[in-house]
């Protein structure tokens, strides 16, 4: 049974104080809350983080208080609705879900609490909501008027558009063709628009009013590197700014995804492998390592993350180039949910662009298809390779204008923070276009990048003796740059189009606009490779404002006593009802707890995080362990 006393005032406000312990909403949270509660359809834009599910959680327990019944959430991912609906009870929510891990009795038991009316959500995943079974349940739930709300999450599923599209999304539109007066809200992070569109038309939600939130995260700091030896450069910068965080290090293939992992492992970091080549079982059990214990870092394909909402991911880092921006805005927005500092971290290199265009040209897409994945690339190699401010171009990129990180604002990213110096390299780039030109005349042959910038730093090896090449007039043309210099000339002029890679040793070759830029007629400003220019500057800065590691708050010697012995505490708890510990608690509210120290229950009931399921359950507990 629900332990909300039904007298309750049920203002959506009221409902975020009580329930949630959360003193004010956030941005668009207000708006949504009231249109939906009110009957209305939604289509929730927001990022990852922003706070979706109190969106349709404050409907849902609002309309119930109504006696409209009860809400279906309809999520992805099975293995997650466990903790989703674990957190809802804690706050005294009644909630339940429906999926392939229970037993039959089990389900029973639920589809009972269903046609009671005394459940206030249900999550289940769209292929279970659309079967003949469940939609009869629906059908009798809703002739008594029981069916209060639809809630629609990772909306973006139903887009062939997005990489995360699922048939069974698309069966989704029965929904409003048999109970076309039941509010729906669907919800996702995913901001283009051809995704947004595609939600639109095919949910039938042409009359649901659109909220679109600003997708900015202040608290990620975007960074991006140039690889140098990738694993050493991760190392350094998980050593260096996350000893002991949790974090998710995104990788291309399944093999680097294991060899990475091996490798932090035998450098002394939990690091766990997560990819489609492992089994079920061993994918369910690291991620509930990286959910329930404290500074796991999870080393992934991209098969994971969705509908994770551990809020202390302090660091996701990729290792590869995503696929595209939408796809790093979503990967990198796993950290910091909690609102607290968290880095975006990518290192890159000339390999990255060479592979990701490989990739789509080998691909199987139609020519069309292809352009637009070029296109989408091409934005990503932009946002790489820029010398000005990555947020500016991160939401730019989805149609948001806004200011450069000042440097005084918390997080800046790595542009903002060190400005890099720039250099003209217009005349580097003809040299080595002009070089490449030299090898078809003499001989026509192709070579790749590695022996390009031997012979233009004027290298005496084996190579250039074997070809004759330190007879060319541009041999030695080039010795002033550098070779990582070099390489950024190479990967510019590749991500711009002017040259291209060839077959197996991915050897250079001109296209038809690389004349414009032999011409004189393209202008090349690229960033001065610099080592490491951030870290520094960045943990000097960090160390300033006293908040390197965790407690989010700063504690005194007492205070940092207290907050473990608060945390220990939550462990136990955390273990005990089976649940990753932050459903108990956030950090942030346990430091918080660790600093203000309540002497009484009303006191404890003031910060933010404790509603008054958890107050009444834990309160007093809190406070022995807070007087110990
Ligand atoms: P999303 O689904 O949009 O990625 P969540 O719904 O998981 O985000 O919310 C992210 C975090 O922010 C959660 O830990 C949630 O409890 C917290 N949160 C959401 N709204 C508020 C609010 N109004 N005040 C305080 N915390 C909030
Ligand atoms: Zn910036």
């Amino acid at each position: 049974m629900s332990a909300l006393p039904h007298a309750a005032p049920a203002t959506p406000l009221a409902i975020l104080q009580q329930v949630f312990g959360y003193p004010a909403f956030r941005d668009a949270q207000a708006d949504i809350i009231d249109h939906v509660t009110a009957g209305g359809d939604a289509l929730v834009l927001m990022p990852t983080g922003g706070g979706k599910s109190l969106c349709y959680q404050i409907p849902a327990i609002a309309r119930h208080r109504r006696d409209h019944g009860v809400t279906v959430v309809v999520s992805p991912l099975i293995a997650l609705m466990h903790d989703q609906v674990g957190a809802l009870e804690e706050a005294g929510v009644h909630a339940a879900f429906l999926n392939s891990t229970l037993t039959l009795e089990e389900t029973q038991k639920i589809e009972r609490e269903m046609m009671s009316g005394r459940l206030v959500l249900l999550y289940a995943a769209p292929e279970r909501v659309t079967t003949p079974r469940f939609l009869a349940q629906l059908d009798s739930l809703h002739e008594r008027g029981l069916v209060s709300l639809f809630a629609i999450d990772e909306a973006h599923c139903v887009s062939q558009w997005g990489h995360d599209f699922r048939e069974d999304y698309l069966a989704l539109n029965v929904l409003h063709e048999r109970y076309a007066e039941v509010p729906r809200i669907a919800l996702t992070a995913t901001a283009d628009d051809l995704t947004r569109a595609d939600i639109i038309t095919r949910l039938q939600l042409a009359d649901a009013r659109v909220f679109v939130s600003s997708f900015d995260r202040p608290n990620i700091r975007y960074a991006i590197v140039e690889k140098d030896n990738a694993r050493t450069q991760l190392l350094r910068f998980i050593h260096d700014e996350h000893d002991g965080d949790a974090g998710i290090v995104y990788c291309q293939s399944r093999k680097k995804v294991d060899e990475t992992a091996d490798w932090l492992t035998s450098e002394g970091i939990t690091a766990l492998p997560y990819h489609a080549g492992l089994d079920a079982d061993v994918r369910k059990k690291h991620q509930d390592r990286f959910l329930r214990e404290d500074g796991v870092v999870i080393v992934a394909t991209i098969a994971f993350g969705m509908g994770i909402d551990k809020p202390d991911v302090r660091f996701v880092a990729h290792l590869d180039l995503p696929k595209n921006i939408e796809a790093y805005y979503q990967e990198t927005g796993r950290g910091g949910r909690d609102g607290l500092a968290a880095d975006a971290w990518m290192a890159y290199g000339l390999a990255d662009v060479v592979n990701q265009r490989r990739m789509i040209d080998d691909g199987p897409a139609g020519e069309e298809f292809k352009r637009g994945q070029r296109a989408k690339l091409d934005a990503l190699l932009a946002l790489a390779e820029s010398h000005d401010c990555r947020r500016v171009r991160l939401l730019g990129y989805f149609g948001e204008s806004s200011e450069p990180c000042s440097v005084a604002r918390q997080n800046p990213c790595d542009n903002c923070l060190t400005p890099p110096a720039t250099w003209d390299a217009t005349d580097a780039a003809r040299k080595a276009l002009s070089c490449i030109y030299r090898f078809h005349q003499n001989g026509g042959q192709r070579f790749g990048a590695g022996h390009l910038i031997d012979v233009l730093r004027g290298k005496a090896t084996d190579k250039v003796a074997q070809f004759h090449h330190e007879r060319l007039s541009t041999f030695g043309i080039g010795a002033d740059v550098s070779e990582s210099q070099w390489r950024a000339v190479l990967r510019q002029l590749i991500a711009l189009g002017h040259l291209q890679t060839e077959g197996e040793y991915n050897t250079l070759e001109l296209t038809p606009s690389a004349r414009d830029v032999l011409r004189g007629d393209v202008t090349l400003l690229l960033r001065q490779a610099i080592e490491s220019p951030t870290k520094r500057k960045r943990s000097a800065a960090r160390a300033e404002r006293g908040r390197d590691k965790a407690p989010p708050v700063a504690l005194d010697d007492a205070g940092l006593a207290r907050f473990a012995a608060l945390k220990a505490w939550r462990a136990d708890i955390a273990r005990e009802h089976n649940l990753p510990a932050y459903v108990v608690f956030h950090d942030a509210t346990l430091a918080e707890m660790a600093r203000s120290q309540p002497g009484s229950l009303d006191a404890l009931a003031q910060i933010s995080g404790v509603g008054a399921k958890k107050l009444e359950a834990y309160g007093s507990e809190i406070l022995r362990v807070l007087q110990q």
